[in-house]
């Protein structure tokens, strides 16, 4: 078992947040707190920083591990559960010996956070809309994904061995997935994605909503982009 101090605690953590923000927030999946009221470290967040350890270069964990790191905080602690609440629960995707997971060979009692950029892949996330709505939409959409068309339920366009499976898209992804806000997407298009794009209603890209998408842009192009905002801000240093 590794010891962690205040401060690689309050790093890990802090990546962590980064990523929830970046990659799992919009996908309904819960960031536990660092501390609670009486000031002291949760449960969940330790375990979750106990297992992002390195990440990406995250090791298999036991569970008796865990519970002698979560016992140096909470002494009285007999069996800590929490990886797998983190996992099916709230989302994280931490895969574990017992559930029989496709992802690597894991003994029963092991867990392993896997990536902090995509959720838990068996996870719902919150329902913010009323499946009424939601099955109206995927209605008016002909059940198909808006951006490459491939239908519910069938083989997909361009993975044949993969069933379309329909997701609930931000048109713009720096607003709320709330209705207004939502085309139906598969999956493949849907992690591609990335929260890079804003769209229109008919799946087409508009507009930019990641400003980082820029720097994979040919320099040319970005060279233009540069004047035009030279211009726009009267090349105002973006430091003041
Ligand atoms: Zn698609």
């Amino acid at each position: 078992m590794n010891q962690l101090s205040d401060n690689e605690i309050n790093g890990i953590y802090e990546m962590i947040c980064k990523y929830h923000d970046k990659y799992l927030k919009q996908h309904g999946v819960k960031l536990p707190k660092l501390i609670d009221k009486e000031r002291n470290y949760t449960k969940d967040a330790l375990v979750l920083v106990y297992l992002a350890q390195d990440y990406p270069k995250t090791r298999k964990t036991s569970k008796g591990e865990l519970t002698r790191f979560i016992r140096q905080y909470y002494p009285d602690t007999a069996d800590v559960q929490q990886a797998r609440h983190l996992g099916a629960q709230k989302g994280w995707f931490i895969v574990s010996g017992t559930r029989g997971n496709g992802h690597m060979a894991l003994e029963s009692g092991e867990y392993k956070l896997i990536t902090l950029e995509k959720p838990y892949p068996a996870f719902k996330g919150h329902r913010i809309e009323e499946t009424g709505d939601w099955e109206n939409l995927e209605r008016q959409y002909g059940y198909r994904c808006v951006t490459c068309g491939s239908e519910k339920g069938k083989p997909h366009i361009h993975w044949p061995n993969t069933i379309t499976r329909l997701q609930k898209a931000h048109i713009d992804p720096n607003k709320p997935l709330i209705r207004g806000n939502i085309i139906p997407q598969c999956e493949k298009c849907n992690r591609a994605d990335r929260n890079n794009w804003v769209y229109d209603e008919r799946g087409r890209v508009i507009k930019l909503a990641n400003p980082n998408v820029i720097k994979r842009s040919d320099k040319e192009v970005r060279w233009k982009v540069y004047k035009i905002l030279y211009q726009e801000f009267n090349g105002r240093n973006p430091n003041e």
